[in-house]
């Protein structure tokens, strides 16, 4: 008997459906991607945070992403994501499920059993030297210090990463699902040579990754361009592909594996970089919030009680933005002063609350502390319940619009197709 392996295509991008609304028009943008020549395969994504501010299950994100598949007759595959999951998260997410993306992010720095690292040291010695891989100038330098130092700040992560694979493999059956290592929410970025090492820790440990996320050098802020050196990112990234090929041909992982960018929506700066780095490799673009904040565009586009419901939900937000902010210190930078008060807001029309909140770097109205502010704001609307849930049913259309046009435009075209992101085509416009 031939068993066969669910396998990641080579270019997929992670949607997030906050309220399990808007997973037709997520799929619109892949299919329009499908028509404009490029496969593009999608893949629900909800952590276990965002379901316990909604006050949602992972059911609800498998039945909604099912519905779109059926009502659109997509007949490639897709998938449903259980993000950031570890030991104590994963089980609910076991039924309804094909991708895991297993965060061992918490454990880095944690020192494995002398012994094993040991073992994994003298194991893994042949990796030390220079490393020339293929297609880059740059080869990787790798010293017994760099591999000892990595071993003992990365190997009881990745022996957590394989408890928690060999739980879900143990539930679903080998080679049904999927398997995602991050490491993305961390303070230090992971180097290119670290990469590999980790790739040789993970093929130890006998995951069949297919998906991995390191954090990159940089800021990558929830729903806002990325903050950094574009130049040092271009270099980072172009390595950390060579470095999966390297593992891939070299350490029996499968052929398929690919980087992962996490908080990937948005990243309009770098997407060029992105885009000529995995071209021929392949990418997963993870993006979640983005899809949420179409929402509201949409809701204020709609104007009266969608407007109205859009301005109410910035009200409550200006208002509880500590509690709101804290669990994403990490990933967001709001500049209070340049929140607008809520007395202001209330007075905005359609298009002053849209070019306020819409991602165009072009617009001089664009404001990401307010814009930023909304992204962490979903509780807010999670609270509102079924006023908030009816509204996007009566706005459905142009809500839709929003969202489709956002993933397509914003971020399938320039990561997947080459075109030119926001940012480039501002820079080109000012160069006139
Ligand atoms: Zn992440």
């Amino acid at each position: 008997m031939t068993t066969q392996t669910l396998e990641l295509g080579k270019f997929s991008i992670g949607v997030g459906d906050r309220f399990a609304h808007q997973a037709k028009a997520q799929l619109e943008a892949c299919i329009e991607a499908a028509h404009a020549g490029v496969e593009i395969i999608p893949v629900w994504n909800k952590s276990n945070r965002e379901h316990n501010i909604i006050g949602s299950e992972p059911s609800s994100t498998r039945a909604a992403a099912d519905a779109a598949v059926k009502a659109l007759h997509w007949g490639k595959p897709y998938f449903c994501d259980a993000d950031h999951i570890n030991l104590t998260t994963v089980d609910r997410f076991l039924a309804p499920c094909d991708f895991y993306t297993i965060d061992v992010a918490e454990t880095i720095g944690k020192p494995a059993d002398s012994a094993a690292i040991d073992k994994f040291l003298k194991r893994r010695s042949d990796l030390t030297g220079t490393l020339r891989l293929e297609g880059v100038r740059e080869p990787l330098e790798i010293t017994p210090d760099l591999l000892n130092l990595t071993a003992k700040k990365f190997l009881f992560a990745v022996q957590e990463a394989g408890k928690v694979y060999r739980h879900i493999e143990a539930a679903k059956g080998k080679g049904t699902f999927v398997a995602e290592v991050s490491m993305d929410e961390t303070d230090a970025a992971q180097t290119p040579a670290e990469l590999l090492i980790i790739l040789a820790a993970i093929a130890d440990e006998g995951i069949p990754v297919q998906t991995i996320a390191p954090k990159f050098t940089g800021r990558f802020n929830k729903g806002v361009d990325y903050v950094g050196n574009v130049d040092q990112f271009r270099r980072e990234i172009i390595l950390d592909v060579a470095a999966i090929a390297w593992a891939t041909a070299n350490l029996g992982l499968p052929k398929n594996l690919k980087l992962s960018i996490h908080s990937g929506s948005d990243k309009f700066s770098i997407y060029a970089a992105i885009h000529e780095a995995t071209k021929h490799s392949g990418v997963h673009l993870k993006t979640a919030g983005t899809t949420w904040l179409e929402e509201i565009i949409g809701l204020a586009e709609a104007g009266g009680d969608g407007l109205a419901l859009a301005k109410e939900i910035y009200a409550e937000a200006f208002a509880h933005r500590e509690e709101l902010c804290a669990p994403y210190a990490t990933v967001i930078d709001i500049d209070p002063a340049k929140l607008p008060a809520p007395a202001a807001v209330d007075k905005w029309t359609s298009q002053q609350f849209t070019s306020a909140l819409r991602h165009d770097p072009h617009s001089p109205a664009y404001n990401p502390s307010l814009r930023q502010l909304l992204h962490v704001g979903f509780k807010v609307a999670a609270k509102m319940g079924d006023k908030y849930i009816r509204l996007l049913e009566s706005n459905e259309k142009v809500i839709a619009k929003n969202v489709t046009e956002n993933l397509y435009e914003r971020h399938i075209g320039p990561v997947f197709l080459g075109k030119p992101s926001p940012v480039a085509v501002l820079a080109h416009a000012e160069a006139k």
